[in-house]
């Protein structure tokens, strides 16, 4: 089964939240022959429209959060805790977007917490994780791929509530994506790793692809050996364009 996931990042309002719903649910319900999960991880305030709509339609529409805090509850204003992603009706939380990492330095050691964290609290966690455009021109891609999963995957974690997000950085929200042929080395790379770190557990986990994915080139992606499904960004705004490449799975 692909997984297609949106990342509404900081876009939308209330109203924007129960209208796509509502048009993706509707979609949803019509076609019931594609085999694959479909989740939207709308901003944390939107959680509580998008999960009524969803739970009094009972629809295959699946919620996530966009982060999530290493912590469990306390003294830390402004975060929320995987404990009330559940609790508000999400089933899934990305932790190591690169926007999280750029924006709120993040590391790996913290991003390895938060996913303790998720997964303890009944969460299926996507990692994102993803080189830069300087790294890609030093030729240091897979090097950064299994930095990044060594220090995010420790003692602990659960594979069978693991997602991995291979998301160039120079490829989001730019326009540009990986070729085809890179996506494929990148993920067989990313297998090898996952394998090595966690064992049999490894090799079963999903691997998205994420970086500019939209209607147009999502068939060629979704179709590349190792793409378990898409990430995707801006594309998930706008429900013709993330039903269509729902279909394109
Ligand atoms: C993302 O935010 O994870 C992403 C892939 O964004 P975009 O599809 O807009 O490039």
């Amino acid at each position: 089964m692909k997984y297609i996931i949106g990342n509404w990042k900081m876009n939308g309002s209330k109203d924007m939240a129960w209208k796509l719903s509502l048009d993706l649910h509707q979609f949803l319900a019509a076609n019931t022959n594609v085999q694959a999960k479909m989740v939207i991880c709308p901003p944390f305030p939107y959680l509580p429209v998008t999960h009524d709509f969803l739970a009094r339609h009972d629809s295959k529409l699946g919620l996530g959060g966009q982060d999530c805090s290493d912590k469990e509850s306390g003294a830390f204003t402004g975060d929320i805790s995987a404990t009330m992603l559940h609790d508000a009706g999400c089933e899934y939380v990305i932790v190591g977007h690169s926007e999280r990492r750029q924006y709120h330095q993040e590391a790996d050691s913290l991003i390895a917490q938060k996913i303790v964290a998720g997964q303890k609290s009944g969460l299926n966690v996507v990692l994102c994780i993803g080189e830069t455009k300087d790294q890609r021109e030093a030729g240091k891609t897979m090097a950064i791929l299994s930095t990044q999963l060594k220090g995010c995957l420790i003692a602990g974690i659960d594979s069978k509530k693991l997602i991995v997000a291979y998301e160039p950085v120079w490829a989001i929200g730019t326009g540009l994506n990986a070729t085809g042929d890179d996506i494929v080395t990148a993920h067989a790379h990313i297998k090898k790793e996952l394998t090595s770190i966690l064992g049999q557990g490894g090799q079963a986990i999903a691997i998205l692809y994420g970086g500019s994915v939209k209607a147009s080139n999502a068939k060629e992606i979704l179709s590349a050996p190792g793409v378990d499904g898409v990430l995707v960004g801006g594309a998930s705004l706008k429900a013709d364009e993330f039903t269509a490449i729902y279909q394109a799975a």
